[in-house]
């Protein structure tokens, strides 16, 4: 067969943490299955950091990130890009949807929301309240995209089919906070367009926010990634690893077992000699063994228990 060598690569994925902390056990599972993933089809593997909720950030926590994966030896490509570097281009899309009166003013309460609405899939349901409020949007508005019900579909890679009717099981959701903040459903979109990502392995805790990105995928003519959500390494106490549950932060001096844990939590089996071993050893064998049929699809992989932690 003659091969075509003007195809050109198809695969980019990418890494994109919340400099909210250092890096824990959770975001090397995420960033190791990605960057896997990314080099066993040839792909590109981008990181991007998501630091638009600025009270939030921890300072100097995005350069530790990176700094951690050149540690681990994950060699990401192209240029690192930043969200807060880009809130002029999120604007302009949000002037859009709202020019297509998409989206409306929000002035709920968090405490009025609280109390109204029903628990959902992936948290409150938000009820519509505001949907008649027709004034211009001011800055102290929240802003909200209108939902509906046409069902939104996909097959995930590990989890297979998800299914979502918005406006029932999610409600109205946030584009723009009303302390200005960029909603990470819209910036990740626009960022995976932008950047081109053809494949995004994220942890399942983003299951039930994948319908939400869908839906904005389309409603801006971009195209869907395929994705892929992990399993969730999760505490003592059954909670997802974060800042919030204080996870550890990973213990940079010894790389080479952190990695040999996080490729056993995805099910690869790595030789024993690998925790003795360094980097590059591992990366060795790594690149010949991944695969993600591997990754178990039992316990930690509980439907049940993702749920749980949204609610
Ligand atoms: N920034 C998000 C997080 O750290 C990940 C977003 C994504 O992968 O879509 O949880
Ligand atoms: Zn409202």
């Amino acid at each position: 067969m003659i091969k075509n060598t003007l195809i050109p690569q198809t695969y980019r994925g990418r890494f994109a943490p919340s400099p909210t902390g250092a890096l824990h056990f959770g975001s090397l599972v995420t960033a190791m299955a990605g960057y896997l993933e990314a080099k066993s089809k040839n792909g590109e593997w981008l990181v991007r950091i998501e630091n638009l909720d600025k009270p939030r950030e921890v300072p100097k926590a995005s350069y530790e990130i990176l700094k951690s994966l050149e540690i681990f030896g994950m060699e990401w490509d192209h240029e690192v890009i930043y969200q807060d570097q880009r809130e002029h281009i999120y604007e302009n899309v949000l002037i859009n949807l709202k020019k297509r009166g998409l989206t409306y003013p929000c002035t709920c309460t968090r405490k009025k929301i609280f109390n109204s609405s029903i628990t959902g899939i992936n948290g409150k349901i938000y009820a519509g309240t505001c949907r008649n409020k027709t004034w211009n949007i001011r800055n102290s508005d929240a802003v909200r995209i209108k939902t509906n019900n046409s069902a939104i579909e996909f097959n995930d890679a590990l989890y297979g089919e998800v299914n979502q009717k918005l406006e029932n099981e999610i409600g109205d959701f946030i584009l723009r906070r009303s302390d200005k903040i960029y909603s990470y459903h819209l910036a990740v979109v626009i960022d995976d367009a932008a950047q081109g990502i053809t494949n995004i392995v994220r942890g399942a805790d983003l299951l039930y926010s994948t319908p939400s990105q869908i839906y904005l995928q389309k409603l801006l003519g971009y195209s869907t990634p395929a994705y892929m959500h992990l399993p969730i390494a999760l505490n003592n106490q059954g909670e997802k690893l974060s800042k919030q549950t204080k996870a550890a932060r990973l213990n940079l001096s010894n790389p080479s077992k952190q990695l040999f844990n996080a490729a056993s939590f995805l099910g690869q089996k790595p030789p024993i000699e690998l925790l003795r071993d360094n980097v590059l050893s591992f990366w060795k064998w790594a690149f010949l063994n991944w695969s993600s049929d591997k990754i178990y699809k039992t316990s930690n992989f509980s439907l049940a228990r993702i749920k749980k932690s949204n609610a």
